[in-house]
């Protein structure tokens, strides 16, 4: 049952993130975390749904580790981690921002209310400008400013991005929520001095398939199989592929897929003025009466 599913997810993802959030990071490589969040994951029986990002400070967004990654959490770092979990293809996706240092505090507390504000108001039928509108009142009452072009998201079977935005800024048009539909709604907040949006960085260290055509290259295409067989369409990271490949060959011939266009890379998203940004997102079902929130803490 494609519902079951998505709970089990939720319940799995939940579970994890509630983890990742009383845990002291520092002093950690951005490898050890998203490996130990990946195998907690696992172990409660879900698949990733794609690799933990583990973005920091300006960085908004899809940072992961690279193999052996030194990047080391400081005491003053703002940390979104963002984590899915998937049974079937259903995903739940969900995250949650640590920091250690109170003078961020509010920060992260901005992107916390205008989730929960936004989880209040939902039921089938609610507006996803109307959300956009409630997340952005709540994050600009705190003193704060919403990321204006990232947003929500219509959640399917093997796909994250269906299609459909949940926006964090009220904005015209739109489509109404559908019962019994999966979406992830997901605040970006950034400081006041800050520009409000995100722009492409340098760093593309997520990936995943565009095409399974063939290469004509007999290695790379055991590698497209490869990615085929153990992540569908769903993004995946160099990390994965070299438990199977070793690490030259495996940055060769991924290197090869994305200039033949047959897999996509994704760049790190970065606040255009260089001011941090809290994150915090869950997966919810719309119903009539309310809600369902999959990935809602134990
Ligand atoms: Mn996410
Ligand atoms: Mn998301």
């Amino acid at each position: 049952m494609q519902i079951e599913n998505y709970q089990k997810a939720g319940k799995i993802a939940g579970e994890v993130r509630e983890m990742v959030r009383s845990k002291d990071w520092i002093g950690k490589t951005v490898y050890e975390i998203c490996e130990e969040i990946e195998s907690e994951i696992q172990k409660r029986g879900a698949k990733c749904a794609f690799p933990v990002n583990t973005s920091i400070n300006e960085v908004a967004a899809h940072y992961t580790a690279e193999p052996d990654d030194p990047l080391t959490i400081k005491d003053n770092d703002l940390i979104k981690i963002d984590l899915g979990a998937q049974i079937n293809g259903y995903i739940a996706d969900t995250a949650v921002t640590v920091c250690y240092d109170a003078q961020f505090d509010g920060l992260v507390q901005a992107a916390e209310e205008a989730l929960g504000g936004a989880m209040s108001m939902i039921k089938s039928g609610v507006k996803a400008s109307d959300i956009g509108r409630k997340i952005e009142t709540t994050i600009k009452q705190m003193g704060f400013k919403p990321i204006a072009n990232l947003s929500g998201h219509s959640l399917d079977q093997y796909t994250i991005h269906a299609g459909k935005s949940i926006p964090n800024i009220w904005s015209v048009g739109g489509f109404s929520l559908s019962d019994n539909s999966a979406y992830a709604c997901e605040p970006f907040v950034t400081t006041s001095e800050g520009g409000g949006f995100v722009r492409n960085g340098q760093i593309k260290n997520i990936f995943a398939l565009n095409s399974r055509k063939k290469t004509k290259n007999e290695e790379a295409d055991e590698l497209l199989d490869f990615i085929w067989e153990n992540f569908n369409m769903l993004p995946f990271a160099l990390r994965w592929i070299t438990k199977k490949y070793e690490f030259k060959k495996a940055k060769e011939l991924l290197d090869f897929l994305v200039k033949k266009k047959a897999v996509q890379a994704y760049p790190v998203l970065i606040e255009v003025n260089e001011q941090r940004v809290a994150q915090a997102e869950h997966t919810f079902i719309p119903n009539e009466n309310g809600v369902t929130v999959t990935t809602a803490a134990p």
